[in-house]
């Protein structure tokens, strides 16, 4: 794979998902070693003592890495976010887990929330080429103000 072609790839899970994160990471090993990894505090620690991946660790989930990893989103830092969250227990966070689902989404971004989704995403022909994302045109939005004031 060529340089141009390395994806910034962010990993998170919730405790009760760490598990199936790293059975993810550990079948899929060898492409993600080729691309850029970032991952939360504790699972960004976890993935890489477990598989011997670098890993760039943001701060833990709860204490301000899920807004860190969308401001990375917000400035074309990371081209692909895995995360496995917990659909079945509160989390203390969720107003910052409801942003970085948001803004993935506001810059157009894959993102796989489950194992299957994972998958489709890891193996796509997509991963070794360099992809070309269509950038949401916000000048409107940014503009609205000026028109109406
Ligand atoms: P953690 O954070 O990797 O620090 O556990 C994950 C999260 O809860 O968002």
């Amino acid at each position: 794979m060529s340089s141009s072609n390395k994806k910034s790839i962010a990993l998170v899970a919730h405790d009760n998902k760490k598990q199936d994160l790293l059975d993810w990471v550990k079948f899929n090993k060898d492409i993600l070693s080729e691309n850029y990894l970032l991952g939360t505090g504790t699972t960004g620690s976890l993935l890489q003592e477990k598989t011997g991946l670098k890993i760039k660790k943001l701060q833990s989930g709860p204490l301000g890495g899920d807004l860190q990893m969308g401001s990375k989103i917000s400035k074309g830092d990371i081209d692909i976010l895995i995360f496995f969250w917990d659909p079945l227990e509160p989390q203390p966070h969720d107003p910052d887990i409801r942003a970085l689902l948001r803004i993935v989404v506001v810059w157009n971004i894959p993102v796989a929330c489950n194992r299957a989704t994972a998958d489709y995403i890891i193996s796509s022909e997509l991963m070794n080429s360099e992809y070309q994302k269509k950038m949401p045109n916000y000048s409107r939005y940014r503009n609205r103000l000026k028109e109406e004031i």
